[in-house]
C-alpha cells in the first residue's frame, strides 16, 4: 500500500519519494525516457534519513539523469532548406531564400514556415545568426509581455532582462544586479513554459531558495506551475550554435 508521495529536492534534483509499508530498504532509481528520479522508503524511516540517503547518492543521481537524458537530446540544427525548426513549441519548415546582393538579410514567418532571406554565399554561421536574431526578437516580445503583467500583479519595480545562449539553465536571477538572464532556447518551447520561467525567476527576487515559500508564491499567481515545469523538463530543443 502506498502511504504518501512527495517531492524531495536534493540541490537542483527533484526526487519523487514514495513512502511504503511493504519495503525494507530505501531505494532510488532514474526512470527513462525523461530521467525522473523515483525513490521509495519504508514508512518507518525518518525524512532526515531519507534526505541523507539521497544526498549520499547525489552525484550518482546526477550522472544517471544525464545519461538517460542524453538520449533525448536532439542534434544541432543545420539551418538548411526543409529542416524543421520550432517557435514556441510549434514546428515550422525552414526555407532559405536568396536576396538581391544589396538587399538586407531578414526573416519572415507564415502559417507553416520560417524563411531566411539571405545571400547565396551565406555560411551556416550566418544562417544560424539570422535565425537566432529572429528567436531573440520573438522571445524578447513574449518575455516583456509576461514580465509587465507580473510586475503589475506583484507591484514590483521593472526588472531588466537579457537573452543569451545558455547551455543548461532556462533562466537566472541575479540578486546583486536584480536582473534576469533568459536562455535563448526558450524561443523553442511552448509559451506557457516561457511564462513559467518568467514567474519563476521573478519570484527569486523575494525568495532565493526553492523552498515551500517559493512555491507558495508561485502557486498564488500560477496554480498549474508544476505541470508547466514538468512539460519543460520533458521537452527537447535543438542546441543553438
Ligand atoms: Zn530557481
Amino acid at each position: 500500500m502506498n502511504l504518501k508521495t512527495e517531492i524531495i529536492q536534493i540541490h537542483e534534483l527533484s526526487v519523487q519519494l514514495t513512502w511504503k509499508s511493504n519495503v525494507r530498504m530505501m531505494r532510488v532509481r532514474v526512470v527513462p525516457p525523461n530521467g525522473t528520479i523515483c525513490a521509495t522508503a519504508p514508512r518507518w524511516t525518518s525524512r532526515k534519513a531519507v534526505i541523507a540517503f539521497l544526498t549520499d547518492r547525489y552525484e550518482w543521481m546526477q550522472k544517471a539523469v544525464q545519461k538517460v537524458q542524453s538520449h533525448l537530446r536532439p542534434t544541432p540544427l543545420n539551418y538548411t532548406e526543409g529542416e524543421q525548426v520550432l517557435l514556441f513549441g510549434v514546428p515550422y519548415t525552414l526555407h532559405i531564400q536568396t536576396v538581391l546582393p544589396k538587399e538586407k538579410a531578414h526573416v519572415s514567418l507564415d502559417g507553416q514556415s520560417i524563411t531566411l532571406h539571405i545571400q547565396t554565399s551565406s555560411t551556416r554561421e550566418k544562417r544560424a545568426a539570422l535565425l537566432q536574431s529572429f528567436y531573440k526578437e520573438r522571445l524578447s516580445m513574449a518575455v516583456s509581455v509576461y514580465m509587465n503583467d507580473y510586475q503589475s500583479k506583484l507591484s514590483c519595480a521593472p526588472i531588466p532582462f537579457r537573452i543569451l545562449r545558455r547551455k543548461s539553465v532556462w533562466g537566472t536571477f541575479n540578486v546583486r544586479s536584480r536582473s534576469i538572464i533568459f536562455n535563448l532556447a526558450l524561443a523553442q518551447v511552448p509559451l506557457e513554459c516561457v511564462q513559467y520561467v518568467v514567474l519563476h525567476e521573478m519570484t527569486h527576487q523575494y525568495v532565493h531558495a526553492h523552498n515551500a515559500e517559493f512555491y507558495q508564491r508561485m502557486s498564488a499567481f500560477m496554480p498549474d506551475w508544476k505541470q508547466r515545469r514538468s512539460t519543460l523538463k520533458t521537452i527537447s530543443v535543438a542546441p543553438l550554435g
